[in-house]
């Protein structure tokens, strides 16, 4: 049996609940450092939609806000992280959620012999959190993400990166369904934030701010991170 290769390839978590910004800031991420966005809502999403087994199963359990079975997202987590284009480095956007999620990371980084650089908490207000995703669109074309008030694309309707039209809304960003989604982060995610702190990787980002204050934060601490 050949060796897994061994890489130094930076790993970055974004930790934080539903709506906190992890989607916005782990693309400014990607673009700045050119790390690949891995977001598991977005592959178990593609999953729904291409009517795979994975996607079979998970597709009313994302509607009713719960989270998604750990074999399922390891398997798809895993299978996306050996792609070439992870090579570089990457930013996990939503992965992991449960204390399973993250030992089973630990594993496969193991085998690769690569560390988690840092796992970067965004801390917000759960008050705030319905506000955020009741107003979230998406552009079907490149995936950017805007907001009817706190993120507007220049022109109306057109999204500033790709020129595209057609924005998109997701079915389970419903008030009912926040309302689990944030039930679920507390008992079974923020747990997380002390495992990293323990392995000396946590780094709390205030992120009740402005996208790019927050942006500017991070790039600092993201900078020495992988320095
Ligand atoms: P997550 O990936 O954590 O669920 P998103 O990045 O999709 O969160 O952000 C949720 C919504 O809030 C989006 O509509 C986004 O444009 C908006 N948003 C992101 N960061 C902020 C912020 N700092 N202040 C206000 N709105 C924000
Ligand atoms: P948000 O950041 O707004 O919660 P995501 O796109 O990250 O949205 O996730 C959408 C849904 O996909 C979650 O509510 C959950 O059902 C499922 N999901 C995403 N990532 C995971 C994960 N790591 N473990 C279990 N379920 C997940
Ligand atoms: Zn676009």
């Amino acid at each position: 049996m050949l060796d897994t290769p061994k890489t130094t390839a930076p790993v970055l978590i974004l930790l934080g609940p539903p709506g906190a910004g992890k989607g916005t800031q782990a693309r400014m991420l990607e673009e700045k450092f050119g790390f690949v966005q891995l977001s598991t809502g977005d592959l178990l999403r593609a999953a729904v939609a291409a009517r795979t087994d994975a996607g079979q199963a998970a597709k009313a359990v994302m509607e009713a806000g719960q989270l998604v079975s750990d074999e399922i997202v390891i398997a798809i987590l895993r299978d996306r992280l050996a792609d070439n284009d992870c090579a570089g480095g990457v930013i996990l956007d939503g992965f992991p959620r449960t204390a399973v999620q993250a030992q089973a990371l630990d594993a496969l980084l193991a085998e690769t012999g690569q560390k988690i650089n840092a796992a970067l908490s965004l801390e917000v207000d759960d008050a705030a959190m319905v506000t955020r995703i009741s107003g979230r669109y998406t552009c079907a074309g490149c995936g950017e993400g805007y907001h009817d008030t706190f993120k507007q694309p220049k022109t109306a309707n057109t999204c500033d990166g790709c020129g595209g039209t057609d924005m998109k809304r997701r079915t389970d960003d419903n008030a009912e369904t926040v309302a689990s989604r944030l039930q679920a982060y507390h008992a079974q995610t923020a747990p997380l934030i002390a495992y990293y702190e323990s392995k000396g990787a946590l780094q709390g980002i205030e992120a009740m701010g402005d996208i790019t204050a927050i942006a500017e934060k991070l790039n600092t601490i993201v900078q020495t991170a992988v320095a």
